[in-house]
Order: C-alpha cells, then sequence, then structure tokens
C-alpha cells in the first residue's frame, strides 16, 4: 500500500531547499514535482497554470510524457483538472477514468494512470493552477495526503508569483486606467453617491510560508486569535454600536465564528505540517472559501465574507499591518472600492465620510451589505474587473439604485447624476410626507402595505416605514447566521423582539424555510443525498414534517414568545392539504403541551400557509376552509409556474412575471379566496415593485409585502390609482397572446398619471 514518505514536514523543507537556489522558474517546477511525486509515492506530479488565455497549461511534469509539457491544455472545466479549478476544490479519485468528466488527451500517455488527486494553487483566494498526482493502481489517497498536496500547493503558487510564470502581460501604457469606464454591477443598497475612490487594503500578502520554529508558529498564531477576539469584543462595546442593535447583532455572529474552536483547530493542525501562522491562516481560509462556494445556497456563501473578513484581520494581528492610517485619510466623499469585505472592515471606516461601497464581488443578502443598507451607503456589487481599472482618488458615480458605477465620469454624467440625486433627494421627502398617510387609491380601496423581515436588524425599518405589519417574517435567517443552532432561549428573544417592534401591527411568523439550498452548516441534515435539484428537493416543510422536532422546538419558541398576545403562523412551501393537516396538527400538540403545563396561551392564534407551490392552487376549495389566512410567495411559484431557476441568471429573469399567464394563475387563487373570505397577501419581491403592485391591485389583490424601502414609493403608486378603472382596463389583459403585457401596464399608468 503506497503511502507518503517523510510527511508534509520533510517535503517542505526539501521544497524550501528547492526555493533558495538560483535557478530559472522553469527547473525550479521540474524540481518541485519530482520532489512531490517521490514524496507522495506517485508514478506522475504535473502541475498545470492558468497562462494568459485563460487555459489550464501543463507547465512540469513527473510522469507524463514531456513532450506534453507546454503542449496540453485544457479549459478551465474541461476534464478532471479544469473541474479542480473551476470549482476550486480537490478531487480524489481511485478510478479517474469513470468519472463522467474524465477527458483523455493521448499526448500525456496517462491512459495508465488509474488513479488521480488534485488540488487547486490559489492565490490570494483565486486559482492560478492546479497540481495533480496519480498512480497506476487504483490508489485511495488520505485525507492527509490531500491536506498535504493542498499545503505544498500554497507554496507552489507563492513559487509561481515570484517568477511571474503567469498573467505576463506586454509593456504598453496603460491607458485604461485615464479614460471614462462603465461598469453594470448589481444594486446591493439603494442611493446615489458622487465621490472619489478610495481602494480597500488588498489581502494581507503572506511571503513567509514555511516555519523555521513550528513552536514559536503555534504560540503566535494563538496570541493573535486570543488578541483577535479582544479586537472583536471591543468592536461590540464601542459607543458606536452601542445604540445600534442591528450591528451588534451582525458582530455578534462574528464573534461566534472567531471563537470557532474548529477554526482554531485547523489553523494550528496547518501549522503542525510545517507552515508559518500567516501561512497557515492563508492555508485554512482557502480550504474554507472552496468549501462554502460549493454551497448553493447563496446566504451560506455569503457567510464566506465574514470568515474572509476574520482571516484578514488575524492575519494584519500577525503581521503587524493595522488600517487605522486608511481611516484618517479618509476623503469626506469616500467611495471605497474592494474585491470583497466583512461587515466589520466596512464598520473600521468614519461613516461619515462614507459615500458609498463598490464591490467586485459580493452578494446582496451579505453582512456588509445588510450593514452598508442600515448605514444608507449607496452599494453596488458585482461590479466586474473594476480594480483593474480604477486608481485611488478617481471620481467616480455610483448608482446604488440601479448597480452602475462610472469611474472617472464626463462632465454630462456628472450633471445628470447631480440632478437625480437632487431628485432622489426630493422623491424621498415626498415618501416621509405620506408616511402617515393611508394607502388607499383615489377611489377608496384601502391597500395594506406590510413589510417583510427576517433579522433583528429589520425591525426598526416597520415605524420608520410607516408598514402596517410584518407580512412575512423569515425565521431561517436567524438559524443561517448562527454557527449552531439557536436555542428555545435564543428562538424566544428574537421573535419577542418582533413582537415588541410590531406592537399592535400583526406580524406573521413563516416557519424554518431550510433545506435543498438552505442546508444549515451544523445541521447536516441531508450529508447523504446530493439533491439534483434542491429548489424541489427536500426543503422547508418537508424536512418540518419528516424531522418534526425541529418545528415543535421552533412552535413552541412561538407560542412562549406570544403569551397574552396575538400569534400569527404560516408554513412554507406547502403543495398538499395533507401536509398542511399535519403540520397544523403539530401546533396543536404544542397548544395543548401548554395547557397540561398551565401556561400562559396566545391571546389569539391564526395559522395560514404560503401559496409557492402551483399544486396547491387547485385545491383551494379543500384548503381554505381549513386555513385563517394564505400569503403568496411569488419568488417561488413563479419558478415552479415557469420551470425557471429563480437563483439562475440566466434563467431567472427569462419570463415575465406581468405576463397573462401569471395574471390569471394570480387572479384564479384571489377570486377563490375572496369567494372563501380568506385573508390574501402576496409577500414575494414582486409586491415591492410599483408598476407590479398596480397590476397586483388590479388583479384583485388588497394586501402586499415587501421589503421596507419599497413602501413609500408602492404607496404613491397606490395613492395616485382609479382602481375600478384599473380593473377594466386589465380585463382586457388576461386572454391576450403576448408574452409581456408589461408595456401596457406602463402605458395606462402613464395616461393616468400613475406614479410607477
Ligand atoms: C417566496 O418564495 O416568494 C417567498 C416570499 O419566500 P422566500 O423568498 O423566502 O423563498
Ligand atoms: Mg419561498
Amino acid at each position: 500500500m503506497p503511502g507518503s514518505v517523510g510527511g508534509p514536514r520533510i517535503l517542505l523543507r526539501r521544497l524550501r531547499e528547492v526555493m533558495a537556489e538560483p535557478e530559472s522558474a522553469q527547473k525550479r517546477l521540474d524540481k518541485i514535482v519530482v520532489l512531490i511525486a517521490a514524496n507522495m509515492v506517485a508514478e506522475v506530479c504535473s502541475v498545470y497554470l492558468v497562462n494568459g488565455a485563460r487555459e489550464l497549461e501543463l507547465f512540469a511534469t513527473e510522469g507524463l510524457k514531456p513532450s506534453a509539457v507546454h503542449a496540453t491544455r485544457l479549459r478551465v472545466g474541461e476534464g478532471l483538472v479544469g473541474d479542480i479549478a473551476a470549482h476550486a476544490r480537490p478531487l480524489n479519485l481511485a478510478d479517474a477514468q469513470s468519472h463522467p468528466g474524465f477527458a483523455y488527451r493521448p499526448e500525456t500517455g496517462e491512459e495508465i494512470y488509474k488513479s488521480l488527486m488534485g488540488v487547486p494553487v490559489l492565490r490570494s483566494g483565486k486559482v492560478v493552477g492546479v497540481l495533480v498526482v496519480q498512480n497506476r493502481t487504483k490508489r485511495h489517497y488520505t485525507e492527509e495526503e490531500v491536506e498535504a498536496l493542498q499545503t505544498v500547493a500554497m507554496v507552489l503558487a507563492e513559487v509561481v508569483a515570484a517568477a511571474d510564470l503567469i498573467g505576463a502581460e506586454p509593456d504598453e501604457p496603460d491607458l485604461t486606467r485615464q479614460r471614462p469606464f462603465h461598469i453594470a454591477g448589481s444594486s446591493f443598497a439603494e442611493g446615489i453617491a458622487l465621490g472619489h475612490a478610495v481602494l480597500h487594503e488588498p489581502r494581507v500578502h503572506v511571503t513567509k510560508l514555511i516555519a523555521e520554529d513550528t513552536e514559536l508558529e503555534l504560540k503566535r498564531l494563538e496570541q493573535a486569535v486570543y488578541a483577535l477576539r479582544g479586537s472583536i469584543d471591543d468592536m461590540l462595546e464601542t459607543e458606536d454600536l452601542s445604540h445600534a442593535g442591528e450591528h451588534r447583532e451582525v458582530l455578534q455572529a462574528y464573534r461566534m465564528f472567531a471563537n470557532d474552536r474548529g477554526w482554531l483547530q485547523r489553523m494550528l493542525e496547518a501549522v503542525k505540517t510545517g507552515l508559518t501562522a500567516e501561512a497557515a491562516v492563508e492555508r485554512v481560509q482557502n480550504d474554507t472559501r472552496a468549501r462554502l462556494q460549493r454551497a448553493a445556497d447563496p446566504y451560506i456563501r455569503d457567510r464566506l465574507h465574514d470568515f474572509d473578513d476574520l482571516a484578514n484581520r488575524l492575519l494584519r494581528q500577525l503581521t503587524g499591518v493595522t488600517l487605522a492610517s486608511l481611516s484618517a485619510n479618509l476623503p469626506n466623499d469616500a467611495i471605497i472600492i474592494a474585491r470583497n469585505m466583512g461587515p466589520a472592515e466596512l464598520l473600521d471606516y468614519d461613516k461619515d465620510r462614507l459615500r458609498g461601497l463598490v464591490l467586485e464581488e459580493g452578494a446582496p443578502n451579505a453582512h456588509v451589505s445588510i450593514v452598508a443598507r442600515a448605514f444608507g451607503i449607496a452599494t453596488v456589487g458585482r461590479a466586474e474587473d473594476i480594480l483593474e481599472h480604477v486608481e485611488p482618488g478617481d471620481a467616480i458615480i455610483v448608482d446604488g439604485d440601479t448597480g452602475e458605477v462610472y469611474l472617472r465620469p464626463s462632465q454630462e454624467i456628472i450633471s445628470s447624476y447631480s440632478e437625480k440625486a437632487r431628485f432622489r433627494a426630493r422623491k424621498q421627502e415626498q415618501y416621509k410626507e405620506i408616511r402617515d398617510e393611508p394607502a388607499v387609491t383615489l377611489d377608496g380601496t384601502k391597500i395594506d402595505l406590510y413589510v417583510n423581515a427576517g433579522l433583528q436588524v429589520d425591525l426598526p425599518h416597520l415605524e420608520e416605514s410607516g408598514a402596517e405589519g410584518i407580512g412575512l417574517f423569515r425565521t431561517e435567517l436567524q438559524f443561517m447566521i448562527a454557527s449552531t443552532l439557536p436555542s428555545l432561549r435564543d428562538q424566544i428573544d428574537l421573535y419577542r423582539a418582533v413582537l415588541d417592534a410590531a406592537g399592535d401591527r400583526p406580524a406573521v411568523f413563516r416557519t424554518l424555510d431550510i433545506g435543498g439550498d438552505k442546508m444549515l452548516p451544523y445541521m447536516n441534515l441531508a450529508a447523504s443525498i446530493k439533491e439534483e435539484n434542491p429548489a424541489l428537493g427536500w426543503r422547508a416543510i418537508r424536512i418540518s414534517l419528516d424531522r418534526p422536532a425541529l418545528l415543535r422546538h421552533q412552535v413552541r419558541a412561538l407560542l412562549t414568545a406570544a403569551a397574552g398576545r396575538s400569534l400569527r403562523i404560516m408554513f412554507p412551501m406547502i403543495a398538499e392539504v395533507a401536509e398542511y393537516k399535519r403540520a397544523r396538527a403539530l401546533v396543536d400538540k404544542e397548544i395543548a403541551r401548554l395547557d397540561k403545563f398551565g401556561k400562559e396561551k396566545p391571546a389569539s392564534l391564526e395559522i395560514g400557509t404560503m401559496l409557492e407551490v402551483p399544486s396547491l392552487a387547485w385545491q383551494l376549495d379543500t384548503l381554505l376552509p381549513l386555513v385563517d389566512f394564505v400569503s403568496i410567495g411569488s419568488n417561488d411559484l413563479m419558478q415552479f409556474l415557469f420551470a425557471s431557476d429563480r437563483g439562475n441568471p440566466r434563467v431567472a429573469t427569462r419570463y415575465d412575471l406581468l405576463s397573462p399567464a401569471v395574471l390569471s394563475f394570480l387572479r384564479h387563487i384571489t377570486a377563490k379566496c375572496r369567494e372563501h373570505e380568506t385573508p390574501l397577501t402576496l409577500c414575494g419581491e414582486m409586491s415591492g415593485k410599483p408598476l407590479e403592485a398596480m397590476a397586483l391591485v388590479g388583479l384583485g389583490l388588497r394586501r402586499i409585502s415587501m421589503s421596507p424601502a419599497a413602501i413609500g414609493p408602492v404607496k404613491m403608486m397606490v395613492r395616485s390609482l382609479d382602481v375600478a378603472r384599473l380593473e377594466a382596463f386589465m380585463e382586457g389583459l388576461y386572454g391576450l397572446p403576448d408574452r409581456s403585457v408589461r408595456a401596457h401596464l406602463a402605458r395606462f399608468a402613464e395616461d393616468h398619471g400613475i406614479s410607477v
């Protein structure tokens, strides 16, 4: 049975010797593959690097045909090597050729090698190559061997970078950083900002990778983690945060990560393989990155940035680099540009000088975006290549409404945006003015406008927006930002805070909508089943019914929090009446439990269901007599109706919600609920857009729930609308053969002076 000879520490020492020799980079690589192959008892060791054409080029090999070097090239995503690069994660295959991704390259002579283990070569989180070992036998490489190869790949990344082997660019004067440049990104936080670019500090770069004294490195690492925890505690205690409940919550989640024993343990293990403390931090961060990036659920992927933030802070702690100087030199109209950042890094800046934020990556639901929204900092994310084009001090405009960024804008763009900013300020004033006015149409129809919420951070918005209640409280968010299952006490505390914030206004709690693409890292519910279609998989009420303890626990927390008050509960993803009955029976059991222990019950209890699976729309005559209310989840409902994944940018917006199909379908539901006198709400993203909201009112909805920022614009629409006229107009739309009736509705709005 083959195995590694001498372990990673010996190999690292040998690598250091090779790196110290005065050799060309190519020679070094040639030596390194021989060393690795010998150390890991592999017949083949190959290095593929991403070349200027973004292909994976075979740069060095021990074992494959030498003539294949620089000749064999694979696209990222092509073959097993391409797969490792595309997903930034290791592959460990005893029988590589039977893998569906295997791409045979005759010039390499690799057909005789059965097993393959490969890892990405990562530098500052980016894949710069792939390191592979192969054996003739169907060898099972151990976890330790995979880890060892990952450690070696890190050192290799430095060899590659030091030699500038990859990504070499021709020496042309760089005009791209002088011309105006426009980027269409995504809107993460609304607002318009004109200001000057400040580059967020790039990742601390680790140059010393191999330890001379492992004991010393272990001590350094422990001390740095200790200091990091202290600094987060300090941050939580600063004046600035003590009254900002929402940010506290973000930072507390963040403190949990810093105190995670698994994280420290993994880093200590990495030091023990021969790395310096800094290299160990980076090595573990590379793993975390690869692991979290694989999570299908965007909310979990977003937690990656919290870890990135922490790792960067820890590196600063270890290297003594601070951000203090950065904040001191901030201009008054700073627009921060970063590849990505964590919430604490944003909080490090003086927020009075911050106007905007542009992230090259990022996600709208990441903590940094939540904090930016809470501070009113216009934010654009997924601004591709901004870092390549921006220079510190550049004039820059951030349009957080449309997701656009203008670098070094022309005078015309500046004037038009100055006007837009003034217009926006006037609009905000108008929204404020109607905050306490009712949402009643011109012909006297009252429309109830509710907000969607899910974290403590959202609660103050209920009051600020002037909404009439919380139409959807997504309880899973508390579970998703925690690193362990929230306790009964944690849940009760949050639900009480929600009810306190709501006061006399209704708040509708949706029970856990997890599973499928919203897996909780600590629950490992579906570890053994890989789902082909997570959105259609084991999620939401399906998990709750199969694992009823979780739901009963949550219902217990809800009932306890609502003792003596009104409680509204609804279930996600109900597909058939029987499921609803089973879920409701669980609630009844918990109520019986309260009776048994003589505990106080809610003063009133309403139980309803989400309608987001189309099948339920055809069981309404049976369902409606059993429920107290229904809430349409248009996000999921539409993805199921059109069979188009809401998370896949290629198809998510392919079909128009303002289509005869959708409007007729929703009208059917509305009519049924009216017939049965069952209160109906729509709480998907659709209701937050004025034109869509207008159509919803036109087809019969009288209650819609949306993000808090949408309340002002939607209320404005409602107050300028004549429903009877709209209803009559829409009668002519349901039967049209068109794929979209958006233009018809927009024209109607324009002709009748409706604010959309
Ligand atoms: C929906 O599906 O429309 C909905 C409101 O729920 P979520 O977006 O949380 O799936
Ligand atoms: Mg849903």
